[in-house]
């Protein structure tokens, strides 16, 4: 017997109240002195609910950004937007050695909640 696919859960599933929810992203180095270029990445009703990037290292391993608690934390509180920074957890080579990769992300989360 095969397992249903429920396949990838959409952002009404998640949170039906939400109309549309805009998540920026900058990347910088610890050390940068440039602005931050935000990227922006539009969910709507009908968008997989992913909010976990990459790493843009490519040496990194392990690493990545996930906005999901964030996102779930301003939902929750009844805020129209939050924004805040976190590291990336991974690790920089494969030897046992290598150092951690604390690349820095910017967010900024901002919603449309139905009226
Ligand atoms: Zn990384």
């Amino acid at each position: 017997m095969t397992p249903i696919e429920t396949g990838p859960k959409k952002l009404f599933d998640l949170y039906p109240g939400i109309e549309r929810l805009s998540l920026f992203v900058a990347f910088e180095e610890a050390d940068a002195e440039a602005e931050p270029n935000y990227q922006q990445i539009i969910f709507t009703e009908d968008s997989v609910a992913a909010f976990r990037l990459e790493c843009s290292r490519d040496d990194c391993v392990d690493g990545g950004f996930d906005y999901e608690p964030f996102i779930d934390e301003l939902i929750r509180s009844g805020a129209q937007q939050a924004q805040g920074r976190i590291a990336c957890p991974g690790s920089l080579g494969r030897q046992e050695d290598g150092s951690c990769c604390k690349l820095l992300s910017e967010y900024r989360i901002i919603l449309e909640r139905k009226a």
